[in-house]
């Protein structure tokens, strides 16, 4: 009896085994699908909003270039590239600004 439970046994946890990789393939793909909703959602809720007050920005020209400023509470929010475009235009006190943050 004993001889026929050995196979069976290695069976089982061959069996459980792959039935394991499956459920951790399964819970990674919802992991990563979870993410990107949430990417989206939290990208979603805070387009253009304000990160100090979260207000509404609106896109105005400084110096040539286009920058987002709060109607609200006044605070201007650069994209990537802007400050150094921005540099291009100021000297003086801009490029004293610019440089305290580098
Ligand atoms: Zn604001």
């Amino acid at each position: 009896m004993s001889d026929y439970e050995k196979p069976s046994r290695a069976e089982d946890e061959y069996f459980a085994r792959q039935e394991l990789e499956r459920r951790k393939k399964w819970a990674q793909e919802q992991s990563a699908k979870m993410a990107g909703d949430e990417k989206e959602h939290v990208k979603q809720l805070h387009w253009m909003k304000c990160p100090k007050c979260g207000m509404d920005l609106k896109e105005i020209q400084l110096h040539g270039v286009t920058v987002d400023q709060c109607a609200h509470c006044g605070g201007v929010f650069l994209d990537k590239g802007e400050l150094e475009r921005l540099e291009h235009h100021e000297e003086g006190v801009m490029s004293r600004v610019l440089h305290f943050f580098r």
